[in-house]
Order: C-alpha cells, then sequence, then structure tokens
C-alpha cells in the first residue's frame, strides 16, 4: 500500500488509485471479464463479453431500485450474462471441435439442480437455442420442469438422479413426445425397472449408464468419485447392464456413457485423468459391440470465487477454454489410439454457466465495535480504585515503552484483575467501564505499533482480528450464501461505491438473524484469504452499499428459512444500447411477506390479524384505547403481516 494510514477510523489520506482499489477487491480477478471498478470509484459491469461497449454503472441500478420504491436487500439478476456464459461454453466447444478435427458434435445440458428459477432456466433454455443446448434434472419435480420448457427437439433432456416407477413413466413420455430424453441408470435395479416399464407402455427409452469412476475429483465434492461414491455403476456393472439390455432386445437404445467426479474441481489434472479414463471405458465399449453415441463428462467446472487461480477450494487452477480443450483434445486422443469413432460430447456445467449472473446488494445498517466505540470519561478522580490510575498510568507510557509485549501483557492483566474485582464488589460499575476503556485505547495504539514492528509475537497476531469493526448487514446468511456458513465458501464481497477512496476501517460483515453463525469472515483479499475486509466509514445520513458477488449458483436457491427471514425482493436487469444507463429493469419479483413465511410455518396470518384486532377492540370497550387510535394499531399490525420480512431502511 502506497502513503501512510492514520490511526484506524481517522480519515483518508487522497492517494488511493483505482489500481490500488482493484489489488485489494481483486474484482478483475474474480469477475470473469464481467465486473470492474470504474474510474468513478463505481463497479461497473459489462453484461455481454462480446458487446463491451455497454457498460452499466451499480450506481445507477441502485438508483433506480430505490426510485421503483422496491426494499433492499435485493438480488440483482443480470440476464446477458447468463446468456453470455451459455454462448461462451458453447463457443469455446465449438470451436475446439473445429480446430481439433473431432468428429462428433456438442450437445451441452444445463443442471436445473444449480438454480431452478424459472427466469434463469427460460433464460438459458433460450439462449441456448442456436447451440441445441439442453437440460439436465435430478428429482422428479426437475424432471417435471424439464419436459415442460426443454421444448428444442435437437437438444438433449439427461436425467440423473435416483428414479421410481414414477420417474421413468415421466421419462417416456418425453419419449412419446418426440424429445430426446436420456435416462441415466445409476444403479443397477433402475435398469430392470426401465426395462419393464418401457415394454409396459411400449415406448423404448434412450439410456445412459454412469460409471463410478476411480479418479477422484480435487475439492470439496471429491466424494463424487472413487470407490465410496453414491452414484453410478462399477465396471462389472456396467458390462452386466450390456448383457441385460441385450437378453431384452434393447441394446439398440444405449446411447450415452456418464460420469462425474465432484463440482468445483480445483486442479486441471482431475479433470484429465477423469476424461481418461472414461474415454477408455467408452472405447471398450465401443468395441464390444454397444453403440454407444454419447460421452457425458458430467459437471465440475469450477468458478474462481477467490480471484487467486489456484487450487484452494474457492478457486481453480485453469479456465473454462483450457477445461474444453482438455475434454475435447483427451477424448480425441484416446478414440484415435483406440480407432474407434469420436462420440459426441456433453458436458453438464452449472456453476459455470449461472454463478456470475446474479448477486445481493444489502446496505450497512451499523458498526459493532470490541471497544463498544463509546466515548466515556476517564479522567483521574480523587479516590479512585488504584486499578484506574493503573491502568491509566499504562495508558500514558504506551508512546515511550520499549517493549510491547510488556504493555500488551500489563494491559492483559489489570483488565482481568478488575473484572475479579468487579465481582468480589471491590471496583464499582462505572470504575469498571473505565478500565475497560482505557484497556481498548492501549490496543489500539499497540496494534498501530505493530504495524511497523519486524516480529508480532503469537498471542499479539489475533490483535487486528479482536480490534477489527463488524459491519452489520441487512440480510441472512442463511438465505442468500448458505454456502459460507456450511462450507466455507469464500464469495467475494464489495463495497459498489466508493472505491476510489482509501477505505480506513477493517472490518467482518454480521448478518441480522440472531445467530452468532451468521456472519461472513472470509474474505478475497490482497494477499490470499483474509478474516477482514476493508470498508470505508459509514458517513451518517449516506446509504453505504456491499454486493455479494457469484451467488447465482446454488446460493440463489439454496437458502433457508431460518429467523423467518425468506426469499428476497429480486430485480431482473437487461442491458439496452440505446438508454442512456445502457440498462433497464424487465422485472421486479417481490420477496417473502412476513405473512407469507408464517403461512409456511403453519401459521394463518388473516386469522392473526383477527386475534390481535379482537384484543385491540377489547381494549377500545373498556376504554383503554380510543377507537381511533385503535384503527391505527390495527392496521399497522396488517401492514407489517403484508410487508418485507428485512429490516425497514430509509434510504437516500
Ligand atoms: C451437481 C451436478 C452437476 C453440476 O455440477 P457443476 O459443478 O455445478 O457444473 C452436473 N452433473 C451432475 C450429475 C450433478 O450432480
Amino acid at each position: 500500500m502506497k502513503g501512510q494510514q492514520t490511526r484506524m477510523g481517522d480519515n483518508i489520506l487522497a492517494d488511493w488509485t483505482i489500481e490500488d482499489a482493484e489489488r485489494l477487491y481483486r474484482v478483475n480477478r474474480w469477475g470473469g471479464g464481467y465486473f470492474g471498478i470504474g474510474q468513478n470509484g463505481n463497479l461497473k459491469i459489462t453484461p455481454d463479453l462480446n458487446n463491451p461497449d455497454i457498460r452499466i454503472d451499480f450506481k445507477a441500478v441502485l438508483d433506480e431500485i430505490k426510485q421503483e420504491g422496491i426494499q433492499f436487500p435485493v438480488v440483482v439478476r443480470f440476464h446477458d450474462i447468463l446468456r453470455s456464459q451459455v454462448a461462451q461454453l458453447n463457443t469455446a466447444f465449438r470451436n475446439n471441435i473445429a480446430e481439433a478435427e473431432y468428429q462428433g458434435s456438442y450437445m451441452g445440458v444445463y443442471p436445473v439442480k444449480v438454480n431452478q428459477m424459472r427466469e434463469v432456466v427460460e433464460e438459458i433454455v433460450d439462449a441456448g437455442e442456436a447451440f441445441n443446448y439442453g437440460l439436465e434434472a435430478g428429482s422428479k419435480a426437475e424432471l417435471i420442469t424439464a419436459l415442460a420448457y426443454n421444448t428444442n427437439e435437437d437438444s438433449l433432456t439427461i436425467l440423473n438422479g435416483y428414479k421410481d416407477e414414477e420417474f421413468m413413466r415421466l421419462a417416456l413420455l418425453g419419449r412419446k413426445l418426440g424429445r430426446k430424453i436420456i435416462v441415466v441408470v445409476e444403479k443397477f435395479s433402475e435398469l430392470v425397472s426401465l426395462v419393464k416399464i418401457s415394454k409396459e407402455v411400449g415406448i423404448e427409452p434412450l439410456v445412459g449408464l454412469r460409471s463410478k469412476m476411480t479418479v477422484k475429483g480435487r475439492g470439496k465434492w471429491e466424494g463424487s468419485g472413487g470407490d465410496r461414491a453414491k452414484f453410478g455403476l462399477t465396471i462389472a456393472e456396467i458390462i452386466n447392464a450390456t448383457i441385460y439390455l441385450r437378453e431384452h432386445g434393447l441394446d439398440h437404445c444405449l446411447k450415452l456413457l456418464h460420469f462425474h467426479i465432484g463440482s468445483q474441481l480445483t486442479d486441471i489434472r482431475s479433470v484429465k485423468e477423469a476424461v481418461s479414463e472414461g474415454a477408455r471405458i467408452y472405447a471398450e465399449l465401443y468395441r464390444m459391440g454397444v453403440p454407444l453415441e454419447y460421452v457425458d463428462v458430467g459437471g465440475g467446472l469450477g468458478i474462481d470465487y477467490d480471484g487467486s487461480q489456484s487450487t484452494n477450494d474457492s478457486s481453480r487452477n485453469y479456465n473454462m477454454q483450457e477445461y474444453v480443450a482438455d475434454v475435447v483434445y483427451g477424448i480425441k486422443e484416446i478414440c484415435d489410439l483406440e480407432k474407434v469413432p469420436h462420440p459426441n460430447l456433453v458436458s453438464e456445467s452449472g456453476r459455470a454457466i449461472t454463478a456470475h449472473h446474479s448477486c445481493v446488494v444489502t446496505q450497512i445498517m451499523g458498526e459493532i465495535r470490541s471497544s463498544g466505540g463509546a466515548e466515556f470519561d476517564t479522567s483521574a478522580q480523587q479516590d479512585e480504585h488504584v486499578f484506574v490510575s493503573n491502568m491509566r498510568g499504562l495508558a500514558e507510557t504506551v508512546d515511550e515503552a520499549d517493549s510491547i509485549q510488556e504493555i500488551f501483557n500489563d494491559a492483559s492483566q489489570y483488565k482481568e484483575q478488575a473484572l475479579d474485582a468487579f465481582k468480589l464488589r471491590v471496583l464499582s460499575l462505572s470504575e469498571l467501564a473505565k478500565i475497560e476503556t482505557l484497556y481498548w485505547q492501549i490496543m489500539m495504539e499497540v496494534q498501530q505499533k505493530l504495524r511497523t514492528a519486524e516480529f508480532v509475537p503469537e498471542e499479539m497476531q489475533e490483535l487486528d482480528y479482536n480490534l477489527s469493526s463488524q459491519y452489520l448487514c441487512n440480510f441472512s446468511v442463511f438465505q442468500s450464501a448458505a454456502d459460507t456458513w456450511a462450507i466455507d465458501q469464500v464469495l467475494p464481497v464489495v463495497p459498489l461505491t466508493r472505491m476510489n477512496e482509501r477505505p480506513t476501517v477493517n472490518c467482518s460483515l454480521v448478518d441480522i438473524t440472531c445467530d452468532s453463525d451468521g456472519k461472513i469472515d472470509q474474505f478475497v483479499g490482497e494477499h490470499g484469504i483474509s478474516d477482514v475486509i476493508p470498508m470505508h466509514k459509514i458517513k451518517p445520513g449516506e446509504d453505504y452499499f456491499i454486493g455479494l458477488f457469484l451467488t447465482g449458483a446454488y446460493q440463489d436457491v439454496m437458502g433457508d428459512m431460518h429467523n423467518l427471514f425468506g426469499r428476497l425482493n429480486e430485480v431482473h436487469i437487461y442491458s439496452y444500447d440505446d438508454d442512456p444507463e445502457d440498462f433497464y429493469i424487465e422485472e421486479f419479483v417481490s420477496g417473502s411477506s412476513v405473512g407469507d413465511v408464517l403461512s409456511i410455518m403453519q401459521y394463518n396470518p388473516s386469522a392473526m390479524a383477527q386475534n390481535v384486532k379482537k384484543m385491540i377492540d377489547k381494549r377500545i370497550s373498556s376504554g383503554q384505547i380510543k377507537p381511533r387510535e385503535g384503527v391505527k394499531w390495527t392496521d399497522f399490525y396488517e401492514a407489517c403481516l403484508a410487508g418485507y420480512t428485512y429490516l425497514k431502511t430509509s434510504t437516500k
């Protein structure tokens, strides 16, 4: 960092550039080309990689959301990003296939489970039309969705996951409707049931087999591969399956070999290994007379959430182009060696398609400091306890002290002594308050000194974190960023404005749930992952908005109802060249009302309103509440029932 930082919380020295902000927040590195920092310090969005002229200022989006009277927090969806990612993936496969003179074609599918929102699925199907891009379903509800939405007869519908007889029947309905629906068998008994029902209804299925791979993906989901994998057939079962189909005269129905070794594959080596293992199995089966037409490499294409381009759990050491090239060239090489035709290629990339397109926008509601942040008079008083004078004496000598360690130790010891003394009724409450206030002053000075120290003793290393602020954000981690809580997923967080100012407050983020786990304390930082992030000092009377990015995959749809906050308000943004701000809000989808979330929990909101009204009426009858006032209270309760679950703020 350039320049010198003055005491925490003091203001800014002017020498702060957009490049400094980029180094700190790494927007270009995790932004995938879609996000960047503008010269005015606002976050900018380039929603279509093929049209860099369209550049949206996030501040303009915020202003329009406010103008429309939409309450924060909101999910903002950039539909053009979805379309752009569908195009990127399909074009990458097409280009590599042409370049490699690969004989098959690419027939990708979008796995619905990654983001099942209708608007997302519709947009992907529409953007994928030109590429015959299809859908993947892993449950009955998803299959029912795919049947209704994947209407392009030239695209594939791939069915994974465990299946019952009804599921098979739905799949065969799809065949009847002329759709290329492939039932991927996860376990042998599914094949038996599929064959039985197919005979019953007189419709031949298209069959895929999922192979249990010996290769394990590296990353959080490595359990999807290996011997203990939950899904897939062993090699022996695969061979038995081909025999079983032949015995039933259905061997010509076996079309696809499938594998999936895990999501968010962090290391390109596992992709290469899985591709060569899969290609070998395909080639052998083909030579055994099984007329396979497709090899489906599953999902796993990772996202660089922390911008490190590494094998960190929240990153990956490759990009989409390299992934696609490894699939195409990897399969080609083995097929050429084994002298079998190149199969059509299928991939089920979900995360890579949807992660960038949505983000959560919320305001900071306030700052919580370990020291409480309150001003408290610590001046000397006659007959004060010696513990207070001791702590004050220490505070006055920090500047000249030779050993910071000694100051740190003494201050910590005095504070503990004071607490004991308070419990024994030796110290008064206000004396304890003085000691605490002086203690935090000392710690802040110690922290300043440590900034320039050559060596920081272990016990003092946590001081930065302990002294950092917590910014209170109007949202729920459990609803909007479940994986940050469940699996330590790192998601990029940045202020949406003021990035041309030096951020002076080191903080972590806490949400508004009554759960101490409702926090974010892992951030993309200048030197890797950090437990605090520098943000700007909140100015009284001014909004400060932050965005939680790359939430479009899984996070968008996995949230839960902890504390009965529910779904967020959503705005759907489309870019539009002729607009002065390059965009318009195409749709506003209202989030959960208090009544909505209560109904899900089996309450009856209208009965509740009546109960409260009855209580108010009773007080009116007995003269304890005036009638006009009573009506106001009744209306107020009903308005709150119909209102948003999150904190109401007056936005400026
Ligand atoms: C979850 C899943 C996917 C999607 O994986 P991503 O890593 O999000 O691309 C694909 N195929 C199967 C079988 C899955 O279970």
